[in-house]
């Protein structure tokens, strides 16, 4: 123990990516974290001291990717073999390594944590597949492409509906994916900005995608372009993976006045612009040069509006949470990424009503301060206004953060899919697989099941229901798509 103690003192310490300075990230779309050298990553990578058997770190990666034999086949300069590896656990390895929250996966799980810091495995991650794909290595296509006569039909793009594509079409099926948007992603490419995610990756996946065979049929929404009793008809199985887009409302007075703005709307919008897209009347551009921005919320997509507020031309950007700093339920990083680039944060401050000028547009929004009170029934200390500290902060926009719900589909109603209380789609009851509904040949997963969460959990849900769907169609045969080590 002695020895093995001391190895873990003798580590170097955490080396992870670079940021851009501040003062010129702000200035662009463009991410901020940079790829590691060759050498930088050979050198984390060589600080994993590759603990017994049963790796923490890869029990709670949610996809259960090989990380120690990533670790080892990078140390030893093996970034194909390490691709290749990467590629059976993940259909989106670069993109995890860039967005998945590391700090309470697969990071906060490494034994070198609380010592020298973390092995950087989401930078390391990250490396792999950028340095393969740029020395001209490209995922394996299945050898067994469109040989079978099934059809499956995949509505939405996102981390779910690709997860699903990528192991079908591995698997020999024809997979068509339809989403409404221009792009596929999802929210990995109309939510999340592209200072955490350059959009360029979602083109290049697509190409992978299409060189396995799966057509995207893009700018095509089910329920309005194309009946879903039609794709019903035509497919063996259709999988759900339509996401949660019911935006959360604060539940103030004049909600809807001129000024107020949606979180999600806005980083849409801004994304567009970003991509070179046409605006879109279902999101509009919307003004923050020169202007008094004010986010409500604190949680990662706040901090998301509030980033691009800044880059935007804001004149100032302030969040105003109704917790303390500690309690705010994102990720630390970006909380001093925004600080860094010029957000100030306003805590212990909860809104009680939108003030407004003559015209109805707004000028600022009222505040109480609170105290953190006992928590309540999840956990979480609950905030207690003190009574006779209400003041108003000026605002020329109010951007609400609060989250998503599930949206209604009513184009699904008939078809014996049922939805629990919070209208997530119910999936595993009585007698189904896993990812199952109440009809036999519909399957659903990621955020529209298990409710807003995250990139990778998404995806796991995507993959579990293509195997769910392979046993459906009678083909049981195993497929190699996690290293769990448990
Ligand atoms: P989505 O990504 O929402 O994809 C659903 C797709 O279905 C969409 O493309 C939609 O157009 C399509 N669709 C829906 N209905 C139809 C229809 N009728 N016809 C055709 N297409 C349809 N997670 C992280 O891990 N890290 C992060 O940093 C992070 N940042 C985030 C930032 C923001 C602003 C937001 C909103 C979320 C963030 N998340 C993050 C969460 C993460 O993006 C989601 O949990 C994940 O994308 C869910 O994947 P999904 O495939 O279930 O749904
Ligand atoms: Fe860590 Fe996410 Fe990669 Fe898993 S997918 S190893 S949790 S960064």
């Amino acid at each position: 123990a002695a020895v093995r103690r001391q190895s873990l003192l003798d580590k170097p310490a955490r080396n992870g990516a670079e940021k851009l300075p501040a003062i010129q990230r702000k200035m662009h779309f463009e991410e901020i974290y940079q790829g590691l050298s060759s050498l930088h990553a050979v050198n984390e990578s060589q600080r994993c001291i590759h603990c017994a058997q049963k790796a923490r770190c890869n029990w709670t990666c949610p996809l259960h990717n090989a990380i120690p034999e990533l670790l080892r086949l990078v140390a030893e300069g093996k970034i194909i073999e390490a691709a290749e590896l990467s590629h059976q656990s993940s259909s989106l390895p670069e993109i995890c390594g860039r967005v998945c929250p590391q700090e309470r996966l697969c990071e906060g799980a490494c034994t070198l944590k609380p010592h020298s810091g973390a092995v950087a495995i989401g930078n390391i991650e990250r490396y792999i597949t950028d340095t393969a794909l740029a020395q001209g290595w490209w995922p394996k296509v299945s050898p067994d492409i469109a040989t079978r006569k099934e059809r499956v039909a995949v509505i939405g793009a996102g981390p779910a509906g690709l997860g699903c594509a990528d192991i079908l079409a591995r698997r020999g099926i024809q997979v068509d994916v339809y989403d409404r948007y221009p792009e596929i992603g999802g929210l990995l490419t109309f939510g999340i900005p592209p200072f955490k995610l350059d959009k360029q990756l979602l083109a290049m996946r697509r190409e992978i995608f299409n060189s396995m065979g799966i057509e995207f049929h893009l700018n095509c929404e089910i329920g309005r372009d194309i009946a879903f009793s039609e794709l019903l008809s035509s497919y063996q199985a259709v999988f759900l993976g339509v996401g949660t887009y019911d935006l959360m409302r604060a539940g103030l007075e004049h909600e809807d006045s001129p000024g107020v703005v949606q979180a999600l709307p806005l980083l849409t919008a801004s994304a567009r612009r970003v991509m070179n897209l046409a605006d879109d009347a279902a999101t509009p551009w919307i003004e923050l040069a020169g202007k008094h921005v004010v986010v409500l919320g604190g949680g990662d997509t706040a901090m998301d509006c509030l980033r691009t507020a800044i880059r935007l031309g804001a004149a100032s950007v302030t969040c105003a949470y109704r917790r303390d700093e500690a309690s705010m339920p994102g990720s630390k990083k970006e909380v001093v990424n925004a600080r860094e680039e010029g957000v100030e944060f306003l805590f212990n401050a909860q809104p009680q009503f939108i003030e407004r000028n003559d015209n109805g547009a707004v000028t600022g929004i009222g505040l109480i301060r609170t105290l953190l009170g006992e928590p309540g029934s999840d956990g979480r200390r609950r905030p207690q206004p003190v009574v006779g500290s209400e003041f108003v902060l000026p605002a020329d926009v109010l951007v609400m953060a609060f989250g998503f719900q599930p949206h209604a589909m009513p184009w699904l109603e008939t078809h014996q899919v049922t939805f629990d209380k919070y209208g997530l789609i119910e999936t595993g009851k009585a007698g189904r697989l896993s990812t199952q509904t109440q009809h036999p040949k519909i399957f659903a997963g990621g955020d529209a099941v298990h409710g807003a969460d995250l990139v990778v959990t998404a995806m796991v849900a995507g993959r579990q229901a293509a195997r769910d769907i392979l046993v459906m169609l009678g083909d049981s045969s195993p497929i190699q798509c996690s290293h769990s080590q448990e």
